[in-house]
């Protein structure tokens, strides 16, 4: 090995020391995630609280680890559960096979399941693993709700739906950032996210590089760039 190409080394590694850390200590701290991170499920209301799940098991049919049960019921003509005929009366998710591919939620019409961002729940016994249609179903604020093993940080409960808002229709580009989702219990309608378009909102929808987070809450060192 030539001097030069030796010091070229240290060169390398002094210039990553002014760089803006990215490691966190895991699981004490958990850092920014991606807006289409797949993590736990939902089931989504519209803003007037009815909800969105008609009960047509197409999650059910698409789901390759066979871990979605569903069974549809009429709607009660006096005080109906969702806006169409029926709904769903049974709804259940086995975590214990569930690979989070997220097929369910593209194959849902109604974008009524999503996932949010916590991955961090773990089951000390089989039936804590299959999640019911009452624990999977937004409250009353559009919020999920949260299990006691379950590790919800801030904002792993807000962005809920990235994933189906991703989509265009028949992945034309003219249509990227076109709204043409419907609206939550709790946020109305929501932007698209960022990379559609000019119309992003990264700070309404988490999308932002996680260098810039991490920007703002560690103080730049001299020299040290933002990428
Ligand atoms: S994320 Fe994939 S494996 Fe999990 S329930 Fe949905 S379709 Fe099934
Ligand atoms: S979650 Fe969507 S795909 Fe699944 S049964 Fe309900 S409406 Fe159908």
């Amino acid at each position: 090995m030539t001097l030069p190409s030796f010091f070229g080394g240290f060169k390398v590694t002094l210039k990553q020391v002014l760089e803006p850390r990215v490691t966190h200590q895991y699981p004490k701290v958990k850092r920014e995630k991606p807006p289409r991170l797949h993590g736990r499920h939902v089931l989504n209301r519209y803003e007037d609280g009815m909800e969105k799940c008609i009960g047509c098991e197409l999650c059910a049919a698409v789901c390759p680890a066979d871990c979605i049960y569903v069974r549809g019921a009429d709607n009660p003509p006096d005080a109906p559960v969702s806006p169409g005929e029926r709904y769903g009366f049974v709804y259940e998710i086995n975590y214990l096979r569930c690979i989070h591919c997220d097929l369910c939620v593209e194959a849902c019409p109604t974008e009524a399941i999503t996932e949010s961002k916590m991955f961090e729940f773990s089951f000390v016994n089989r039936a804590d693993a299959i999640y019911t249609r009452e624990e999977l179903i937004v409250d009353d604020e559009g919020m999920p709700k949260k299990m006691p093993w379950e590790d919800w940080r801030e904002g792993e409960d807000k962005h809920t739906s990235a994933w189906m808002r991703a989509t265009s229709p028949s992945g034309a580009a003219a249509y990227e950032g076109e709204v043409q989702w419907s609206g939550e219990l709790g946020y109305g309608v929501r932007p698209p996210e960022g990379g559609q378009s000019g119309k992003r909102d990264d700070e309404a929808t988490g999308n932002i590089s996680i260098r810039k987070v991490e920007a703002r809450k560690i103080p730049r060192r001299a020299g040290g760039k933002v990428v």
